[in-house]
């Protein structure tokens, strides 16, 4: 049956691929871009962020949100 494999190019961790270590919470900018559209944390699949890099991520979101700097939306 035509079941196919979808493949585009494997993304790579913007992270791991700058050698970022820490994500400053107040680097919204950055931030901004791991947001969807409706505030929520964007997936891993749909950023190609690694394991390590969208727990970072995730907690550096967190604290702007809790600094209000970022909108706070159920995740
Ligand atoms: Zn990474």
């Amino acid at each position: 049956m035509g079941f196919k494999k979808v493949r585009p190019h494997k993304k790579v961790c913007n992270f791991c691929k700058n050698k970022v270590a820490y994500i400053d919470y107040k680097d919204v900018e950055t931030l901004s871009k791991y947001i969807t559209p409706n505030g929520k944390i964007a997936s891993r699949h749909s950023t190609g962020t690694c394991a390590k890099h969208q727990r970072e991520v995730a907690r550096a979101i967190k604290n702007a949100r809790f600094m209000a700097l970022l909108p706070y939306v159920q995740d």
